[in-house]
């Protein structure tokens, strides 16, 4: 095997939720610049998720389908499933990374606000991978990527319910990763720090330089930091790898 075949994603099957923005599009866009055949899932950003499968189809080698679904919906998570099939054949490569936050200090976190949370970020992950489940179990070198978080990994002020979520899907890949050992296919989390995405918009300036302070690369995550890893752990350099964290933030301890 050449430099070159450990890197390559040619014809590969992967499906990418969240892609529209962000962390999920720079995945998707990269996948297609490796050869991939992309699923490029989104909510409601449509005119985002159709910019993202244009680049890739005109200015990459890979190829794109747009599949909108909310992955808190079963039925379409199904349903997307069903065209992924229709559209490449069935997954080589799931990536949960559709994520969302709702930010409260504990005190002031409605039971609402705690679910909705739960539901997206761990409720999506479950519905995605079972759809996808047996795709993964027989690939030739199937991936589960699940997006986590520093946040995961340290607990931040006001994110209670994310934390929480970001944190299970530690136990949720390891478990996965030994329950897919034995088919060759791996499950393996990436754990961003802060990244400049319409996700860290929401957190004030002033909390984003106290933030700044604790990296020690001293600036946030460009999407391309993020999406390089995923590219890596989704490619057949990374088979020996699985059950792991591999935390993408700048040095910050955790
Ligand atoms: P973002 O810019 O807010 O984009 C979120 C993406 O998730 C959008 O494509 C959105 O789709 C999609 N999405 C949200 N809810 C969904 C649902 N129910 N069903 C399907 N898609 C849904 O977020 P991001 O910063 O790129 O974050 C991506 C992932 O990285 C998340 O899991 C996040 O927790 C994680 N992460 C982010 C950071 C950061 O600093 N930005 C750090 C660590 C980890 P639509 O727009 O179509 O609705």
């Amino acid at each position: 095997m050449t430099c070159a075949d450990c890197m390559t994603l040619d014809g590969q099957t992967c499906v990418v939720t969240g892609a529209s923005r962000g962390i999920g599009r720079a995945i998707a866009e990269e996948f297609g610049e490796y050869g991939a055949n992309v699923v490029v899932n989104y909510r409601s950003s449509e005119a985002k998720a159709h910019e993202a499968a244009e680049y890739i189809e005109d200015e990459t080698p890979g190829a794109a389908t747009v599949v909108q679904a909310d992955v808190c919906d079963r039925e379409a998570v199904e349903s997307m499933h069903e065209s992924t099939t229709e559209a490449f054949g069935p997954a080589d490569v799931l990536v949960n990374n559709a994520g969302l936050t709702v930010d409260r200090t504990f005190a002031n976190m409605s039971r609402e606000d705690w679910d909705r949370v739960i539901e997206v970020n761990l409720g999506g992950v479950y519905n995605c991978t079972h759809a996808f489940f047996d795709d993964i179990v027989d690939a030739d070198c199937g991936r589960l990527i699940n997006i986590s978080s520093v946040v995961g990994q340290q607990g931040n002020y006001g994110q209670a319910n994310y934390a929480t979520t970001k944190s299970g899907l530690f136990g949720f890949t390891r478990t996965i990763a030994l329950e897919l050992a034995r088919t060759g296919s791996t499950a393996n989390c990436v754990a961003p720090g802060f990244v400049e995405t319409d996700m860290l918009d929401d957190v004030s300036e002033e909390v984003q330089a106290k933030i700044v302070e604790r990296i020690p690369l001293d600036r946030f995550a460009e999407v391309e930091d993020i999406s390089g890893i995923v590219r890596f752990v989704a490619g057949p350099a990374s088979s020996y790898m699985t059950g792991q964290v591999l935390a993408v933030n700048g040095g910050m301890e955790w």
